[in-house]
């Protein structure tokens, strides 16, 4: 490729950094552009099992598959699953033998960014605009002033995506589903019991028309959800999160009936919650190729985390955009054709997730949920 070729990434998530991470590796640089301020300004969300054939692959693409060992827990991928009375309706426990290991967010950002020159990416630069230079390059527009022109501009900047209403008219929609998303610090000290209730890996309980999914993180750590199938806004109007201890009472309310030691999960809670609505672009959303820019990850095909997908394609991509750049440099024929292989590739999986999506807390969902992670555990066994 002509390393003259000037190429920006928008946004530094596990698909973004990936990509630069490759590139780099075959001696092209990219600039990565990201809003936040630095990489530790907020910690990047719950544990992610990477797949073999997707993430996995993207990581030995470049080249830190070694270097993931170190980050990853291999002992954390068991699934449980309790009906509201702690009843168990599935359990498959691992001695770390699985083949998805877990990962931290942060952590696995940390190994990405450590792989890159410094200078790659550029903190504190919100993406507000592109320009077209007229030539199908692209001039950015950031506030503190326009950076280019880029021969190649690939937005990897996640659900509401900056770069994709260039390519395609349509916008992630409302699945039905939001999460309340808790945290229970020093789980195993703190709070032994729940501990050992949350297990090496995660649980999922169901009842109700409502769920709970705790998932064990990184040192002692463990995330959990509330879900609701509910409007948008609803969950905003039912609880009081202007108070810790009135967000905590309002879920153990909510969830009148489950058993007691199940409520402790929100009683543990610490001090941070957020509010999670589930959006998904429709599937098979594609787009008309167009010089000089395309989309990777979320911002191509974010859909809901059933399927636990998101990551791994969004890494896939990525090592499959950097293959085809390597080879074409940013010509129309490289992004094109890794759009089209795109397309197809994700496919199945922005249907299983839009499937489990729309009949997860349903009347059949528990049946349903029992049937999804016995094919899941059969599947990766
Ligand atoms: C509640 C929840 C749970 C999930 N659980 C899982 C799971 O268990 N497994 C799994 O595989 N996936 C899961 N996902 C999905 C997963 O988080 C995503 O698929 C994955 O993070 C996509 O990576 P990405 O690099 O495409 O985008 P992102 O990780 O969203 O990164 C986008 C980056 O772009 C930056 N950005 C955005 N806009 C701009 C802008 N205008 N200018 C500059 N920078 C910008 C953002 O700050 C961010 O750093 C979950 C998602 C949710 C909501």
């Amino acid at each position: 490729m002509n390393t003259n070729q000037r190429i920006a990434i928008i946004g530094c998530g596990p698909g973004g950094l990936t990509l630069a991470r490759i590139l780099h590796l075959h001696g092209i640089a990219s600039t990565v552009f990201e809003r936040e301020a630095h990489s530790l300004v907020r910690p990047q969300g719950g544990s992610l099992d990477l797949h073999e054939g997707s993430g996995l692959l993207a990581l030995e693409h470049a080249k830190l598959r070694e270097a993931f060992h170190t980050v990853a827990r291999y002992d954390d991928q068991g699934a449980r699953l309790l009906d509201k009375h702690g009843r168990v309706l599935f359990d498959h426990q691992d001695n770390g033998e699985g083949d998805r290991p877990e990962v931290d967010r942060t952590a696995l950002r940390a190994l990405l960014i450590d792989s890159l020159p410094p200078e790659s990416v550029r903190w504190n630069c919100v993406l507000r605009d592109l320009v077209d230079a007229g030539d199908g390059r692209w001039n950015l527009v950031f506030d503190h002033g326009n950076e280019g022109p880029f021969d190649l501009v690939v937005g990897a900047d996640g659900t509401w995506s900056r770069v994709r209403p260039l390519l395609s008219a349509y916008e992630p929609h409302y699945s039905g589903l939001c999460f309340v998303e808790f945290g229970i610090d020093d789980i195993d000290h703190s709070h032994p019991a729940l501990g050992k209730l949350v297990g090496h890996g995660k649980i999922d309980v169901e009842g109700d028309g409502k769920a709970i999914i705790a998932q064990r993180n990184g040192d002692s750590h463990v995330r959990g959800y509330a879900i609701f199938r509910v409007p948008l806004g609803w969950v905003e109007q039912r609880f009081d999160f202007t108070s810790a201890l009135a967000t905590r009472d309002g879920l153990v309310r909510e969830y009148t009936g489950f058993a007691d030691e199940i409520l402790d999960l929100f009683r543990a809670s610490n001090d941070h919650f957020a509010i999670r609505p589930i959006f998904a672009l429709p599937v098979g959303h594609c787009w008309v190729n167009r010089q000089g820019l395309t989309l990777i990850g979320d911002a191509a095909h974010v859909m809901s985390p059933f399927g636990g997908d998101g990551v791994n394609n969004a890494m896939l991509d990525a090592a499959e955009l950097a293959r085809l750049l390597v080879d074409h440099g940013t010509s129309t024929y490289a992004v094109a054709e890794y759009e089209r292989l795109m397309f197809a590739r994700v496919l199945t999986s922005a249907k299983g997730a839009a499937d489990a999506a729309a009949t997860f807390l349903s009347h059949d969902g528990q049946a349903l949920t029992v049937a999804m992670y016995r094919s899941h555990h059969t599947a990766s066994a």
